[in-house]
């Protein structure tokens, strides 16, 4: 795996050569309101990675200071694709853990007059913030005495008050050019039950007040997230100062990961899933990791495109093939290459005795002999692609099979269609071919040369498959698709289910075994699998150009 460099590893190293810091501690901080997409792996890549080049340390921690949305389930999907990923973190906390911690910090504040709780509603106090461009309001609650501010949050804490009644405030400056200055929550109040406190809270701290007493009470020295915390860290700095912590940590920022084509934002995905747009979060179309993972990508895949983005402080677009790219990369020389026909076409083979079959050796893998070999087996009826005939040769670039021309069905015979026979319509139900007995694969036949390759699946062994492929599931950015919403952008034809057959070899597959069939693509084995029908996602082409 290419080596982990960027503009916050010198910070760390610098940080440790004068001394600043003894070790690094970082963290991964999700929320627990939705399962991981690919844009989170960056944050989670970067943290453990950036701790491991330093032999430090990286806590998995939830932030889990806003019940409504939070589960269990996420919690459970999270650490799966944590480990996954290949990450095992150094501890995993929950922010909840510390409320009782942080409550106390909130105190403090206000016994040093720098936090007050506030009557006004939320319409109010955006209204009181005032602007880019105009200072902000003082809220007429701002100058309460301490004991009062005291009394009324316990009282909140002691569930007096209905939600939105009354809000805790850091009492900084309205006037500050930074809008996130300007007297900002610490604490709402939220009748809620929460995934593991219960009903023990009515009161939650907001993330800018929750999010840097975390990082001091676990040790982190730096903790690092997506750009659009930049200016919220003069405010991390000040609570840290503030509450008087013993530890201080520094928030250092990177740009976020976009993808082309991709959606990137927990609402849309969770918006998708709630519509059933999509299976659920690991439909193979999703961009979160077990959706990713069930398509057939693998971690190496993932860490390896990550790592390839770079990491600077502007956010970036990356082409969704470029992690096509990786996946074929690292699958290359360990996927097996067995035989799968997606769209078959019958051929018989009228001078091959009709019971018998004969199974010919082949290579599990060509490019990587140590992957062993395996039995194919061969006889009367096969299948081949239906785009791998044509009735009539059309010119001479056409290498496949055609009425008249000879061709070699890989690590078996040399064939040659003889005539089709057709459906009232005029589809072609099945080709007639003879083959060649002296053109056996591995007897060093070279008297001709066939007009082309071709792959098989021979029907006395074949098991049924589906195929599953897939298309981006929003339509491309244009003019027009530019003034659609979000629902109307999906693209109607993002799934297309195929069936055919695989060969024998593949009857004990397990789901996520990957493979690469032969002349086609990338493919991994779907859990819908079952006893009469095996399932595979489309994971990607073999090239960036392929079109089946
Ligand atoms: P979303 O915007 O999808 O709702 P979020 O940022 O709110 O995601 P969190 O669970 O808070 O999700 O994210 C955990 C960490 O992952 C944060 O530090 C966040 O900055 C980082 N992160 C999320 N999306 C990206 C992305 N696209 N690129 C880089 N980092 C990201
Ligand atoms: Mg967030």
């Amino acid at each position: 795996m290419a080596e982990i460099n960027n503009f916050i590893k010198t910070i760390m190293q610098n940080d440790l050569e004068s001394g600043k810091v003894d070790a690094i501690a970082t963290r991964f901080p999700p929320e627990p309101n939705a399962y991981l997409h690919i844009g989170h792996a960056r944050a989670i890549i970067t943290n453990f990675e950036l701790a491991k080049a330093f032999n430090g340390t990286t806590n998995l921690r939830f932030d889990d200071t806003n019940p409504a949305k939070e589960d269990k389930e996420f919690v459970d999907g999270i650490i799966e694709d944590l480990a996954w990923l290949g990450y095992k973190p150094t501890n995993v906390f929950y922010g909840s853990d510390y409320f009782d911690a942080t409550y106390e910090k909130a105190v403090l504040l206000i016994k040093k007059g720098l936090a007050y709780v506030d009557d006004l509603s939320q319409e109010e106090m955006s209204k009181y913030r005032g602007t880019l461009t105009e200072p902000g309001i003082n809220s007429p609650y701002r100058n309460r005495s301490i004991e009062e501010n005291l009394k009324l949050f316990e009282e909140m804490k002691n569930g007096i008050y209905p939600d939105g009644a009354k809000t805790l405030r850091a009492k900084i400056d309205m006037a500050h050019p930074n809008i996130n200055m300007r007297d900002p929550a610490m604490y709402r109040i939220l009748h809620l039950n929460h995934h593991r406190q219960k009903d023990k809270w009515c009161i939650y701290p907001m993330y800018d007040f929750a999010h840097p007493l975390q990082d001091s009470f676990e040790g982190i020295t730096h903790s690092l997230c997506s750009l659009e915390y930049d200016n919220h860290r003069i405010l991390y700095d000040w609570f840290i100062e503030k509450c008087e912590m013993k530890h201080i940590p520094h928030q250092y920022e990177f740009g976020r990961l976009n993808i082309t084509n991709t959606i990137m934002s927990k609402r849309y995905l969770r918006a998708l899933v709630d519509a059933k747009k999509v299976s659920g979060y690991d439909d193979p179309r999703m961009p979160t990791l077990c959706g990713l993972r069930r398509r057939g990508f693998t971690a190496n895949s993932i860490r390896n495109f990550i790592l390839s983005t770079g990491l600077s402080r502007v956010n970036s677009t990356v082409e969704s093939d470029a992690l096509d790219e990786e996946l074929r990369n690292d699958l290359k020389l360990k996927a097996l290459r067995p035989n799968a026909i997606i769209d078959p076409l019958k051929v018989i083979i009228d001078n091959y005795p009709d019971d018998q079959i004969e199974y010919m050796d082949c290579p599990n893998n060509q490019e990587n002999l140590e992957l062993g070999m395996r039995k194919i087996s061969f006889s009367k009826v096969v299948y081949i692609e239906k785009e791998d005939f044509i009735e009539q040769k059309p010119n001479k670039k056409w290498k496949r099979l055609a009425l008249g021309v000879e061709v070699r069905l890989m690590h078996a015979y040399f064939i040659t269609a003889t005539s089709v026979e057709k459906d009232e319509e005029g589809n072609i139900i099945c080709v007639h071919a003879t083959y060649d007995p002296l053109t056996k694969s591995g007897t060093g036949f070279d008297e001709r040369k066939p007009n082309g390759n071709i792959h098989y699946v021979d029907s006395k062994t074949a098991i049924k498959a589906e195929f599953r492929l897939f298309e981006p599931l929003m339509l491309p950015d244009n003019d027009d698709t530019k003034d659609l919403d979000f629902m109307q952008k999906l693209n109607p034809n993002s799934i297309e289910i195929k069936k055919g057959f695989v060969e024998e070899s593949l009857k004990n597959t397990y789901p996520l075994e990957h493979f690469q069939f032969i002349r086609n693509g990338y493919y991994v084995t779907d859990k819908d699998s079952n006893e009469s029908e095996l399932v595979f996602n489309r994971t990607c082409g073999l090239k960036s150009s392929f079109k089946l």
